[in-house]
């Protein structure tokens, strides 16, 4: 994976190194650096050395692990690093990056990508001085100057390849190569081009697992981000990809059978209580259950009328927009003003925390390109806003007619002129929510609260 052409792109030549492959000796070498959960920490921007990706970058930049089915293809415990190690640089420095990872072992499919990416996700997550957001589509990084002079981006790789191997036995061989995309190496335009064929890649990898939520017994539940939301429950159905965008519902059927005992496990999905909504009686019983007996009903479909819970980690979310009785769409990435008069940070911390908050929904890149996605509250024909660049990466997945008439922050992010853009250019909400033209708000209870009978 050295040097190589990608979409017209020469990728320039990197350093190689060889991890230990040997069982014994996977984690040799690494004494100096901490490991483990009480090393999780958060790197301020006035502490970090390097920063991959993120916000300062549009997050144009991508950790793909893909899986090789074939044998021989990947270079058992290799590194290639192109572009500055970690105290190559100096402290502060921010660049995109490229980072693919190739994975085999017999047995190990596409069905287990997901399995080895949460795994890959675990292992980093207790590196000492190193800190992660976002998804792998989406990632931001930043290492902490206070272990500059000990970690290197090959140790870093160093430690996903000992973790996973040691839980996923049946893996035989990892590659990796990373890009670090100084301006030196390429920068931005280097990056931007491996970007797109990556995704794509990654979109022609995904399984074509055609089944439909009727088509199964069983849903999942999954409660890992339960230590900062208690009562926090996410509910995965095969049209239903949950909001950290990490998992979907083949995700979680091999992490069951291969972790039985873990945060992700099946839920009955029990009698199908209003098909619109995606309302179950499974469903219902799971979430209470394991909500500590604080949500007593969820709609898998609605963001406005009793939600899935949000933890914090959704990639985007889904808002009620009370002065046009609409809703609107942002994901993380928009760094704009809302027409709820914030910003996605803003938005985002307060509809966070695990309770059911009636008219907000955390959403998954993945879950809006879904048939079903916010089927409850009317899908596209409701949604009237959304973020102009998250309109163009989403345009396929956008029903023609109503596309030109989902106003973005370029149109306008006042309610007020809001109302008259969709008035004008006919959205379908007009018609079909509103009354002799007008928008006929609802009162949407608090966080927690119960929608009056109707
Ligand atoms: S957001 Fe949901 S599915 Fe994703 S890790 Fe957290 S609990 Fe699990
Ligand atoms: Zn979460």
């Amino acid at each position: 994976m050295t040097v190589g052409e990608v979409a017209g792109v020469k990728i320039p030549p990197g350093r190689e190194y060889q991890l230990p492959t040997d069982p014994d000796h996977l984690w040799d070498g690494l004494k100096d650096i901490g490991l483990g959960i009480r090393w999780v920490a958060e790197v301020k921007k006035s502490d970090m050395q390097i920063e991959l990706s993120g916000p300062k970058w549009e997050y144009k930049s991508y950790t793909i692990l893909e899986i090789i089915e074939e044998p021989g293809k990947v270079r058992n415990g290799i590194v290639t690093l192109i572009g500055p190690d970690i105290h190559e640089v100096e402290p502060g420095s921010s660049f995109p990056s490229a980072w693919d990872i190739k994975v085999y072992g017999q047995g190990i499919t596409q069905r287990h990508r997901e399995y080895i990416e949460r795994q890959m996700a675990m292992s980093l997550h207790g590196v000492e001085g190193y800190m992660a957001f976002g998804s792998f589509q989406s990632p931001w990084m930043r290492i902490s100057k206070s272990v500059a002079g000990r970690l290197t981006f090959a140790k870093l790789c160093q430690v996903i390849h000992a973790y996973v191997k040691t839980v996923v036995p049946q893996v035989e061989a990892m590659e990796f190569r990373w890009i670090i995309a100084s301006p030196e190496v390429g920068g931005l335009a280097l990056i931007e081009p491996l970007y797109k064929v990556g995704i794509q890649r990654l979109k022609a990898q995904e399984l074509s697992v055609s089944l439909e939520d009727e088509d199964v017994d069983i849903f999942y539940g999954c409660t890992i981000c339960k230590s900062l939301a208690p009562n926090h429950v996410c509910v995965i159905t095969p049209s239903q990809i949950p909001y950290c965008g990490i998992l979907s519902y083949n995700g979680a059927q091999v992490t069951v059978e291969l972790d039985p005992e873990g945060y992700i496990f099946p839920m009955r999905k029990g009698e199908c209580k209003d098909q619109t909504m995606g309302s179950y009686t499974g469903v219902d019983e799971a979430v209470y259950e394991r909500s500590n007996h604080q949500i007593k009903h969820a709609n898998v479909f609605s963001a406005i009328k009793y939600p899935t819970t949000n933890c914090g980690c959704f990639e985007g979310a889904a808002f009620y927009i009370p002065e046009v009785d609409g809703l609107g769409l942002a994901i993380r990435r928009y760094i704009g003003v809302t027409p709820l008069g914030v910003k996605f940070s803003r938005l985002a911390g307060m509809i966070s925390g695990g309770s059911q908050n009636h008219g907000n929904k955390g959403i998954s890149v993945r879950s809006i390109q879904s048939k079903t996605f916010l089927k409850g509250d009317g899908g596209w024909n409701r949604i009237v806003w959304m973020p102009a660049d998250m309109k163009k990466e989403l345009a396929e997945y956008i029903p023609e007619e109503v596309y030109d008439k989902i106003a973005t922050e370029q149109d306008t992010v006042d309610p007020v002129e809001l109302k008259k853009f969709l008035k004008e250019k006919k959205h379908p909400i007009v018609e079909k929510y509103w009354k002799d033209g007008e928008p006929q708000p609802l009162k949407v209870p608090l966080p927690g609260g119960d929608w009056p009978r109707e």
